[in-house]
């Protein structure tokens, strides 16, 4: 088992590397290689075999890789960490590996867009049902769980509603049925949020989003119990092949050592963007889960460091007005994606959760007036002086 060596702020860059294993290397080298040679047959054998540690194949395995795995595994205060090619490649990867044909699945109700349409061909192909509940009380959870259920799985802060699941109470219900408790926690990062911590079994992260940090990689992070995480790493990983890079995972390596630093920022940044927002006419409502006036934030208060700097609000006006407000935006960038050092918006309803059907999409509370905000690490007055006279002139 990983343990935790120092403060979060030390772990994020010595954790899982020794330069003196590595020539003095101050950084981690990149071991940009696809395959392994042995010395001899045999080696090769014992390698196949498992009798022998050592790499095989970077499908397998790559020392830069592992050096990120140890890594995250110990921010999360888990066991074992996993890395992949993307954050989706990490959620098919554990979600397939939890469940078979004709189980059923227990979901907050908000989520990743792609994460729903997996869930959906899921359906198609394996006849795998999904309840979609807002999760806020034991009563709700329990009625929703059936003898065939075999994950829970919860996004909180929920995208783009940034509503709140009580993970310690989710927990608490999943041991009474013995059922695995998958929490994506890319909204969060273990600097704010480690529900490990709190008796969930299994963290995910898209880490393109605040782990990598700037904008240039797409990477995904698992973390759990060693057996699973072995697990996945010798099924759904290694057969479905959703690998990472060894560069990327050193550009992850990079981005991880300044992650508290970057997410104070966003978080101060935030906070003030969200005073400046609720002043303003045209906003109609304020969806950020670090706001004292927010109704869960009791619920952030207890398992959470801060609020993030991810915040939802919806315009007086509809959806021409909404697309309004992004045009007129002069330096801040349309896009989607979050957790980059520019600030990044976009309209979920005809981008992030296009997918999701209108209807669905309206149970969710998204609605065509909601805009997300990724508040990145500029001056929040330069931030806030672009928003407001877009949002003067919509
Ligand atoms: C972006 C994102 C994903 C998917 O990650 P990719 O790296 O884009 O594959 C999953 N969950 C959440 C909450 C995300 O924001």
């Amino acid at each position: 088992m990983s343990k935790k060596r120092g403060h979060f702020e030390t772990a994020v860059i010595h954790e899982g590397y020794d330069s003196k294993n590595m020539l003095g290397s101050l950084t981690p080298p990149i071991f940009q290689t696809s395959t392994y040679t042995f010395e001899t047959a045999e080696q090769g054998e014992r390698r196949f075999a498992g009798e022998e540690d050592g790499y095989i194949y970077s499908r397998l395995g790559n020392p830069t890789v592992r050096i990120l795995e140890d890594r995250i595994a110990v921010l999360e205060n888990g066991e074992k960490g996993l890395a992949f090619g993307s954050g989706m490649a990490a959620v098919s990867a554990v979600l397939v590996a939890l469940t078979k044909a004709n189980d059923h699945i227990v979901c907050s109700s908000g989520l990743y867009g792609c994460t729903f349409g997996l869930l959906s061909m899921m359906k198609e192909k394996y006849n795998m049902k999904t309840d979609y509940i807002d999760m806020k009380t034991k009563a709700e959870l329990r009625a929703a769980i059936r003898p065939e259920t075999a994950v829970i799985y919860v996004e909180t802060p929920i995208n783009p509603t940034m509503r709140l699941v009580d993970l310690e109470m989710v927990a608490e219900v999943a041991k009474e049925h013995d059922i695995p408790v998958v929490v994506d926690n890319t909204f969060s990062t273990p600097y704010l949020q480690r529900p490990l911590e709190l008796g969930c079994d299994v963290v995910i992260h898209s880490a393109t989003k605040y782990i990598g940090g700037h904008g240039d990689v797409i990477a995904g992070l698992a973390v759990g119990k060693q057996s699973f995480i072995d697990l996945v790493a010798r099924t759904t990983l290694k057969d479905m092949g959703g690998v990472i890079s060894p560069f990327d995972a050193w550009l992850l390596l990079r981005g991880l050592k300044t992650l508290p630093v970057r997410l104070d920022r966003h978080c101060d940044n935030a906070e003030k963007i969200v005073e400046k927002l609720k002043k303003h006419h045209n906003i109609a409502h304020i969806y950020y889960p670090g706001d004292k006036h927010n109704p869960d934030f009791a619920i952030m208060e207890k398992q959470m460091k801060r609020g993030g700097g991810v915040i939802s609000f919806e315009i007086k006006g509809d959806k021409k007005c909404a697309q309004k407000l992004l045009n007129r935006l002069a330096f801040m960038k349309i896009a989607v994606s979050l957790g980059d050092a520019e600030t990044l918006i976009e309209h979920p309803a005809t981008m992030t959760h296009a997918v999701i059907p209108a209807e669905t999409r309206g149970e969710m509370g998204i609605s065509d007036q909601l805009i997300r905000l990724s508040v990145g690490l500029e001056a929040w007055q330069d931030i806030w002086s672009d928003l407001e006279q877009a949002l003067n002139q919509i």
